[in-house]
């Protein structure tokens, strides 16, 4: 199952096409797109079995995030060894180093980011997971059916904030407005063959710059649910930032930074695309 904020209102998505959740379920779920992940497990069952309309037509343009105000926002860094290399860092063990990505950031697939003034704007592809069901204390064996889905992330990061100062400020570094771009739409785990085993790529003009494949991570997506539930509970709704392989601007000699009239395209094998325009 694929599911869309489409101009602000919760869609299924059908063959392509779009499916208003709050007509064709009679007004049982809201149109707000972030309220579902309350009533998931009533919400999937309700569209696996429902009688659906006819989808309509629509542009990727008009969609925002499928999570757009999540209560938490955990984003991961270091979670692949050839990244953390190029970073200067050695792999994490134990507990990997989370930072968060500030909801103001959120936007949907396709929009245009202004770049900060006398800033290095680097990209980074991640897979974004987003819960489903509260998680606290969770094994490693039960966190899949914790997540509700899963969408393709940018963590856009601005790596003069992002170092400057007596400790890293990644928080605020990587929460510039649009920094945090997620969709196309959220994919439920059973649409794929293998949900620990994606390939996930990003472009900046048309030219390769990451390729890396999830099963590389060294803290899987349930690795993180099971270590981070047992600090905090995850909430429905919660987005996790899984972490970039590499490929990343700050990593490359000589280093290469987002420049305005950049488009930033970042896919995810069976999900989907985002595209990023970038402004002065
Ligand atoms: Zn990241």
């Amino acid at each position: 199952m694929r599911i869309a904020n489409l101009s602000g209102r919760l869609v299924l998505v059908v063959d392509g096409r779009a499916v208003d959740v709050e007509h064709a379920s009679d007004g049982r779920f809201s149109a707000d797109p972030q309220a579902v992940y309350e009533r998931w497990e009533e919400f999937r069952s309700w569209a696996a079995a429902a009688d659906l309309p006819a989808g309509t037509a629509f542009e990727s343009a008009d969609l925002g995030s499928p999570v757009p105000a999540p209560r938490q926002v955990l984003a991961i860094g270091l979670n692949y060894r050839d990244h953390a290399a190029e970073s200067g860092f050695g792999a994490p063990e134990g507990l990997p180093p989370v930072f968060t990505k500030f909801a103001t950031s959120i936007t949907g697939p396709v929009t245009e980011v202004r770049l900060p003034a006398d800033g290095h704007t680097d990209w980074e592809v991640e897979l974004v997971a987003v819960i489903g069901r509260r998680a606290e204390g969770v094994l490693e064996a039960d966190a899949w059916a914790h997540v509700a889905g899963l969408a393709v992330g940018q963590d856009i990061s601005e790596r003069v904030a992002q170092l400057a100062g007596p400790a890293p400020q990644f928080s605020l570094g990587k929460s510039y407005p649009g920094f945090a771009p997620i969709g196309p739409w959220l994919v439920t785990p059973d649409e794929f063959d293998n949900p620990d085993d994606l390939e996930l790529r990003c472009a900046v003009n048309g030219e390769e710059v990451q390729k890396g494949r999830t099963r590389d991570l060294i803290f899987s997506v349930p690795a993180l649910i099971s270590r981070l539930s047992a600090v905090l509970p995850l909430l429905p709704g919660d987005v996790i930032f899984t972490g970039t392989p590499a490929g990343v601007g700050l990593g490359r000699d000589p280093q290469r930074f987002l420049a305005a009239g950049d488009e930033l395209v970042s896919t995810v094998e069976g999900i989907g695309e985002l595209r990023q325009t970038f402004l002065a």
